[in-house]
């Protein structure tokens, strides 16, 4: 018997789905398609489901077996995601574990009974497991209905995280020839969607494909003028805030974490270098809130869940458009405002073109496929570079880049829209005397000593050279070196100058710099001078009537609770539960559990507390 048919028509089932999101969740509203989805899921259709990151897929796989009462099946790619997953779901009283090879013996037998005698709602397992154990034989007495494919792109070699233990999973079908097969993930551009449908043998699939838009994420490029105190302004827009701060280098992260600790901000360095247990430990210590800054590589990626990041700055240019995009989207997965900075300067696409070059080097591949891979990754590195240069709207760039029209003519959410970025005033002049400044040189020297020059500093070289002798030297002394060479590597990377390859590149003339000399072609140059950003609409909306000396309060006793239980602090309750608690302050049971994210497994295991901490905190305010 289908599970859709042990509930009443359709209206009835609707209401049954919400009254299930309220009670166990505490979450009165869907998202955008997890209705959709979930109906799809309830009524044994197969489908593949594409939303962002915190766009909520989880709980589409979630819900369904809690109505019809049977135990599904999640396949998931990383240990530590089912972990997370599992913790958050006992954390309301739901009936789900994990096999996977950190489970001992005993935990995995005390699993096995769970599991045979029908209590499990949700089953989570790797690929590599499910095909090497006796385990698809248990679960084939066991009737299941439904799988669900978690980051589902790994099945596809045209996605950018293939991994070969997913192909297996394509059997699955001959198996459970009675299932329902639904893939999730939140990047799958359209052929990748056909091949996960393919490769899962799915029968006329639902498609589902999200907004790829997140719109409580506020959008940043700031100038790279000097990295440090620029890290440090950006990080104290989020004191006691969780943040991700990427550097390009591995040694660049443990050096910058050195420098914050030293500067009262206790910050870790990550990166897939480091001994594993280290690793490992900080992992944990983000999770359970002990530490709130995290300096990393890409490497701290996958199964780093915390839903309230509110900042992933990076330092550095990403590598590609994809990559920023899955990278910030580790900030505000909880919904609320989160900012994503980019430290940008040009500077760094030369780093990685020589990076690329030597990477298809040193790989082996035959001549023509390295090539075909440097030119990819180049193309991949310029759609990255024309977003950090872009004077327009960039949550309309990325939603554009990801195939679908933005709509909005101003975001109120990226500083371009914002009104932060300010153009240089004067930049055609100051563009004119740099380039004579080449000319002058001779097209002889790279970017530090043009700017020396032009800045009428007194080296060696210079008067080597006699460049004090001439008419432009000096001619920038109001600019400080690093802001100097900033607009350097603007006007390079318009391509208004020309660099050489090699190891010491000089700065050279082209066809456009002398239509600039000419005063034929006008130039954009951007102030690269810091400004006060303006603080976003979103974010003063959701800290609105919010108590922070209660949300403080209340983000203390999580983490004791948290690290009482060795669980990640967000799964106790999240950071919209928190500011909806200090929000509405209620003083009964039943005002706490209207609010968000209270369920009635949390009232009962935290209620009490939570009002006494309310109660408290009235009477010191009184
Ligand atoms: P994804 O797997 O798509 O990245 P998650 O399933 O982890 O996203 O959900 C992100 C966050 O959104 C979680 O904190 C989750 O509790 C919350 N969430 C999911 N669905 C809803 C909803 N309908 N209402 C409010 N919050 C939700």
């Amino acid at each position: 018997m289908p599970p859709s048919s042990q509930v009443n028509g359709n209206k009835s089932l609707t209401s049954e789905i919400h009254q299930t999101l309220l009670r166990w969740w505490g979450f009165d509203t869907f998202r955008p398609l997890q209705a959709e989805a979930i109906s799809a899921a309830i009524h044994g259709r197969d489908s593949v489901v594409v939303l962002p990151t915190g766009g909520g897929k989880s709980l589409c796989y979630q819900l369904p077996p809690l109505l019809s009462q049977t135990t599904d099946i999640i396949i998931s790619p990383l240990v530590s995601l089912m972990k997370d997953q599992v913790d958050s779901l006992e954390a309301i009283g739901y009936p789900a574990a994990a096999i996977h090879s950190g489970l001992s013996v005993n935990e995995r037998r005390k699993t096995y009974q769970r599991l045979r005698s029908g209590v499990l709602r949700l089953l989570f397992i790797a690929p590599e497991r499910l095909f090497n154990s006796n385990l698809i034989e248990t679960l084939s007495h066991l009737q299941i209905q439904r799988f669900a494919i978690d980051e589902a792109h790994c099945i596809s070699q045209w996605g950018h995280d293939f991994r070969p233990e997913y192909r297996q999973l394509s059997t699955l079908r001959e198996h459970f020839p009675q299932a329902s097969f639904h893939a999730y993930t939140a990047t799958a551009t359209p052929p990748v969607r056909s091949d996960i449908a393919e490769q899962l043998h799915l029968k006329n699939p639902e498609i589902f494909v999200g907004t790829f838009d997140r719109p409580n994420l506020t959008y940043r490029v700031i100038q790279r003028t000097n990295r440090t105190t620029q890290i440090l302004e950006i990080l104290g827009r989020h004191s006691k805030e969780a943040s991700i701060v990427y550097c390009i280098s591995r040694r660049e992260t443990e050096r910058l974490a050195k420098h914050l600790t030293a500067s009262g901000l206790l910050a870790h360095p990550y990166h897939a270098g480091l001994d594993p247990k280290k690793r490992h430990r900080t992992q944990e210590a983000f999770a359970k809130e002990s530490l709130d800054i995290v300096v990393a590589t890409v490497a701290f990626g996958m199964g780093i869940d915390r839903s309230n990041v509110r900042l992933v700055l990076h330092t550095g240019l990403p590598k590609s458009l994809e990559a920023y995009q899955q990278e910030t989207g580790r900030a505000g997965r909880d919904g609320l405002a989160a900012e994503c900075a980019l430290l940008y300067s040009p500077a760094d696409v030369f780093s990685w073109e020589a990076l690329i070059r030597r990477g298809a080097e040193s790989s082996e591949l035959p001549e023509a496929e390295s090539q075909q891979l440097i030119d990819s990754q180049i193309v991949q590195l310029q759609r990255m570079r024309r977003y950090a240069q872009a004077a327009r709207c960039r949550h309309a760039f990325l939603s554009e880049h990801f195939g679908q029209p933005y709509g909005i003519s101003n975001c109120k959410n990226c500083d371009v829209c914002l009104g932060e970025t300010t153009n240089l005033a004067d930049s055609n002049t100051v563009a004119q005397k740099i380039i004579s400044c080449v000319a002058r040189v001779g097209e002889r020297f790279g970017v530090r000593h043009l700017c020396e020059v032009l800045r009428g500093a007194q080296t060696a070289p210079i008067q080597r050279h006699g460049h004090h002798c001439l008419s432009t030297y000096g001619i920038l002394k109001n600019f400080d070196q690093r802001m100097c060479e900033n607009l350097v590597h603007q006007l390079l990377d318009q391509e208004y100058l020309s660099r050489s390859h090699g190891d010491r590149p000089v700065v050279m003339l082209n066809e456009k710099s002398w239509e600039i000399l000419r005063n034929q072609r006008d130039v954009t140059l951007l102030e690269p001078r810091l400004k006060n950003p303006i603080g976003s609409q979103k974010d003063s909306d959701d800290w609105d009537q919010v108590d922070r000396k209660l949300f403080d309060h209340l983000r203390q006793w999580r983490r004791k609770i948290a690290d009482e239980r060795g669980k990640p602090a967000w799964t106790i309750l999240d950071d919209r539960a928190l500011r909806s608690i200090a929000r509405e302050k209620p003083t009964t049971s039943a005002s706490l559990l209207n609010c968000r994210g209270i369920g009635e497994k949390r009232l009962a295991d935290h209620g009490a507390a939570i009002l006494k901490m309310i109660k408290q905190h009235n009477l010191e305010s009184e």
